[in-house]
């Protein structure tokens, strides 16, 4: 049995410019949502974004499980990060380079770009058996629940990469976002230069990351001309950075992996990743023996993230109100966390208390209205506490930002039907309602076409 609600394998639209025009290709992938590794991303890719003049609270850093190397932008909302980057940077401030360029990517509005001639050819077919995937998915909408991951999962985002002006811009506009940020370029330079050093050595094939940055002189050149300050790493940034990798790495190695990466250890990362991976094994006592033992050894910063583990086994435990009240208190501790809210209305959804959970699940939505997964949670919420005509206008929307217009005009029909009839039956004013329904119907209609 593995903990619930940590995975979530969904659809990511790349458009790609190819010989035909525009076209999108859709790749499966499994993001991991952990509010702790989400934070840590959001909060380094923030003062980032402000000095691209983007708004932090409309861009999501998110985590892909997948060990190889690579990052990636397909919107000017998303930031894809592999947990295989994480697990082989150096240090915080490498990511933090990467994290630049990618935004870059974002400021210089780049749009993506099939990598080559015979890749083109492939691509109708690629295409095709993705869509074949798509409708098995689709089947499966339990959100927040791992539904699998596969080896069709193969990543189109390989074969898509950006044009190589494009890149260069991207690195120029990323040097200047970290000098304005007072942040050295050295982890840009070092993990690209490290990349290089280790595919010549190790690789039988490159990273992916560096066949869609692949190595150019230009580029070499000018990141070892950009004037930079040494990064000196702080003891609070390789303690946050470790218990970082830690998580990661217990969220995507088997068990057997991380006991021999940690197996020496005696710190609180090393009792962290235990903790995680007898949680994932669904030894229960024994994750929350060693989750006692990191708490006393991990910084306060992890406190937080202690208490949002703990809500996710007593979850798994079917332990509903212990799994509301640590995700509470966690919140308590970070009320900025996105995540942690969503976890905690979650929670209160599953206790029953629907009038709180839908008032969380709002604020989580004010927070990133674009993101599908708490519009969805919030019409399930919705649908238990009998709201039908709020439910399926939680649906539609939740389709909307998953570029779905076919399921959001179904949802929409459905919920404006139930909204009138409430109001004829029960005499409810559901004008505000039908006015946002009328306003996201406009709005699939115009994806519709
Ligand atoms: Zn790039």
């Amino acid at each position: 049995m593995r903990i619930k609600a940590l995975v979530l394998t969904m659809f990511i639209a790349l458009a790609a410019i190819g010989y035909a025009g525009v076209s999108y290709a859709q790749q499966r992938v499994t993001l991991i949502i952990d509010a702790e590794v989400s934070d840590y991303l959001n909060n380094l890719a923030a003062p980032l974004l402000r000095a691209a003049e983007l708004n932090p609270e409309n861009v999501n850093v998110h985590l892909i499980q997948d060990n190889t190397i690579n990052a990636f932008v397909n919107s000017q909302q998303d930031i894809y990060v592999n947990t295989g980057l994480i697990l082989k940077a150096e240090t915080e401030n490498e990511v933090v380079g990467v994290l630049a360029h990618e935004i870059g990517h974002m400021k210089g509005h780049h749009i993506l770009r099939i990598m080559n001639a015979s890749d083109q050819v492939a691509l109708p077919t690629i295409l095709a058996g993705l869509a074949g995937i798509g409708v098995a998915a689709a089947g499966a909408p339990d959100a927040g629940v791992a539904v699998m991951a596969g080896s069709q999962a193969a990543g189109i985002a390989h074969l898509l990469k950006f044009s190589r002006s494009q890149e260069q811009q991207a690195d120029q506009i990323g040097v200047n976002l970290l000098d304005a940020t007072d942040t050295s370029s050295q982890g840009l330079k070092d993990f690209f230069s490290r990349l290089r050093t280790n595919e010549l050595m190790y690789y039988k094939t490159p990273p992916a990351y560096l066949m869609t940055h692949p190595r150019s002189s230009d580029r070499e050149s000018f990141l070892d001309r950009a004037q930079t300050k040494p990064h000196t790493v702080t003891k609070e940034e390789a303690a946050r950075f470790a218990r970082i990798q830690a998580k990661v790495a217990a969220l995507t190695a088997s068990t057997g992996q991380v006991r021999r990466l940690y197996m020496e250890e005696d710190s609180g990362p090393a009792d962290y990743v235990r903790s995680i991976a007898f949680a994932m094994q669904g030894k229960y006592s024994e994750a929350l023996q060693f989750l006692d033992k990191a708490e006393d050894k991990l910084s306060d910063d992890a406190k937080p993230y202690v208490e949002e583990l703990r809500g996710q086994i007593a979850l798994d435990m079917g332990k509903v109100s212990d799994a509301r009240d640590y995700f509470e208190k966690a919140l308590d501790m970070k009320p900025s966390s996105m995540l942690l809210r969503f976890h905690y209305a979650r929670a209160l959804t599953h206790t029953g208390e629907y009038d709180k959970s839908i008032t969380q699940f709002n604020r989580v939505i004010r927070q990133r209205p674009t993101w599908w997964l708490p519009h969805y949670n919030q019409g399930l919420a919705y649908g238990k506490a009998g709201k039908k005509g709020l439910s399926h206008l939680a649906f539609a929307e939740s389709n909307l930002y998953r570029n779905n217009a076919k399921d959001g005009l179904f949802h929409i029909s459905i919920a404006q039907k139930y909204l009138n009839e409430d109001t004829k039956e029960n005499g409810t004013d559901n004008t505000l309602s039908l006015q946002k329904a009328a306003q996201v119907q406009l709005e699939l209609e115009k994806l519709n076409n």
